[in-house]
């Protein structure tokens, strides 16, 4: 009898890439400088990577007969979407092979009998929201990353956003998915119904999985009547108490109308406007900010209703200021403000947190958070924003301002905090590479053992996103 020798990583791998040169044609698998700086690395610039290959499949078959190859050689695999994560989740190591969704793109239904699109993984949030529109809907998930980010990436991370008060986080807007399992099976669940209680509901185990459980080919999205009239107002306030105050008076006068409601602490506004090259429409500075969005059904709705409900508020010292956008460039001003994070990775070190905690606890939560972070480091730089009315609290600290100091340490000194408080380490980018280690911040050891066991009873070899999460 004749042992047969192992075969050398290199002839592995080479024999990989010739199967998979087969199965999806030579010009979907990229090897060395053809596959470009992009599936190096996420918008958080962490250790640029380049993959050991960068596979383009076109449909979700193709996606099937690379993961198959892919898991009989035990390769990993990293899907990559539009690379805006902000955790480190698509960011390649030197072996893996990035696989990328961006030509499994476009619109293939829009069904107005049930109110849904159903959208291929790659085809960015803005293309999804803008033939939504056409067909006189609304795709509720928004955000500022809108132009590239893609519908895949969004469910893998389960994204949030600016309009989750109004129709919840991307979770919410999905009635059917199909997915890629390691092993190249389908699942291919383009449900339409509202109810449909067959069962285990298998398409959350995907969503917020960040790639480490399949890969999302395709989905279907529930959509929304279209909100005919926006108006958008920037309201200065005493502080965060009277924040959640003004937060529950307009839920109590407009309910779900309410569409946004932003805080931004002094530090983030300032340097907002700054970044910006704006100015600050309010004559004197104010303790806090919030960038509200009042969205009505109704067309002739002209904004009276909602700056009434502000003057009210005013009069009754409510609020110490508010201005309302009266045309789109004021909307869009605004918006330039609190969207001004786009700008973080270039003109920062930003060191990010996207913590969530019960909504009462956020205002003395930044006012210790801000004591701990002089008493480390004096003279840092930290900026305090966030989407409150989900209870999701950004931080971001410049590097630059801390120079020398070790990331893990700001990481610790936050996450320390949070940790009595049961908050969450990750309100909406997820765990990625960044937050790996404190995910025991927020999950209980039983709540871990699960997860792994879900991932290894769908991935067996650990092929899909090792490294991530985990
Ligand atoms: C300016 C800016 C603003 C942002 N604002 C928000 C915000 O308000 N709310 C929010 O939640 N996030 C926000 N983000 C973060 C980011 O846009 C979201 O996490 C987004 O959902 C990521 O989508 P993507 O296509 O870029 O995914 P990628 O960054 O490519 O990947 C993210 C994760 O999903 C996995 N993945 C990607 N595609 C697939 C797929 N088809 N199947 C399986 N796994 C996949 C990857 O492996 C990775 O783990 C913002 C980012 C930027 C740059």
């Amino acid at each position: 009898m004749t042992v047969k020798e192992p075969a050398a990583p290199e002839s592995t791998f080479a024999a990989t890439l010739a199967a998979l040169r087969d199965a999806l044609g030579d010009d979907a698998v990229r090897v060395g400088d053809a596959i470009g700086e992009r599936p190096m690395t996420d918008w958080t610039r962490h250790g640029p990577t380049r993959p050991a290959a960068l596979l383009l499949p076109r449909t979700t078959e193709q996606v099937a007969r690379a993961l198959m190859i892919c898991n009989d050689a035990r390769q990993p695999v990293v899907p990559q979407g539009g690379m805006t994560g902000l955790a480190g989740g698509s960011i390649p190591r030197a072996g893996d092979i990035a696989l990328s969704l961006d030509r499994l793109a476009g619109v293939e239904e829009i069904d107005s009998a049930a109110a849904t699109i159903t959208l291929r993984a790659g085809t960015t949030l803005q293309t999804a929201q803008e033939a939504a529109a056409q067909a006189g809907f609304e795709l509720a998930l928004d955000l500022g990353a809108r132009g590239s980010c893609q519908i895949g990436g969004n469910l893998a991370t389960n994204a949030g956003g600016n309009r989750v008060i109004q129709s919840g986080t991307a979770r919410d807007q999905v009635l059917g998915l199909e997915v890629v399992l390691a092993n190249g099976a389908v699942l291919s669940s383009l449900n339409k119904m509202v109810k449909n209680n067959t069962g285990y509901d298998l398409k959350h185990w995907f969503i917020g999985s960040e790639g480490t459980l399949g890969v999302i080919t395709r989905a279907v999205l529930k959509l929304q009547p279209q909100r005919a009239s926006r108006h958008t107002a920037l309201v200065a306030l005493n502080g965060y108490e009277q924040a959640v105050a003004l937060l529950r008076r307009l839920s109590t006068r407009f309910g779900n109308d309410i569409g946004a409601f932003e805080i931004m602490w002094p530090d983030f506004f300032d340097f907002g406007v700054k970044l910006t090259g704006t100015r600050s429409p309010f004559a004197e500075p104010h303790p806090l900010y919030a960038l509200i969005e009042h969205a009505s059904f109704d067309a002739d709705d002209d904004g009276a209703r909602f700056s009434n409900a502000l003057t009210d508020a005013l009069d009754e010292s409510a609020i110490r200021d508010a201005v309302i956008a009266q045309s789109i460039a004021d909307t869009r001003a605004l918006w330039a403000i609190r969207e001004c994070t786009a700008e973080f990775p270039v003109k920062l070190d930003p060191i990010n947190f996207d913590v969530s905690l019960p909504i009462g606890e956020i205002g003395a939560f930044v006012d210790r958070c801000r004591v701990a972070l002089d008493r480390a480091w004096p003279g840092n730089e930290s900026y305090f924003f966030g989407h409150i009315g989900d209870s999701n609290l950004h931080v971001t600290v410049d590097g630059r301002s801390v120079p020398g100091v070790d990331h893990h340490d700001v990481y610790a000194l936050v996450y320390d905090m949070l940790a009595p408080l049961r908050g969450s380490v990750s309100a909406e980018h997820g765990i990625g590479l960044l937050k790996r280690e404190f995910l025991p911040v927020s999950r209980s050891a039983e709540e871990l053992a699960a997860m792994r066991a879900i991932k290894h009873a769908l991935d067996p070899n650990g092929i899909l996103n090792p490294g991530k999460l985990f």
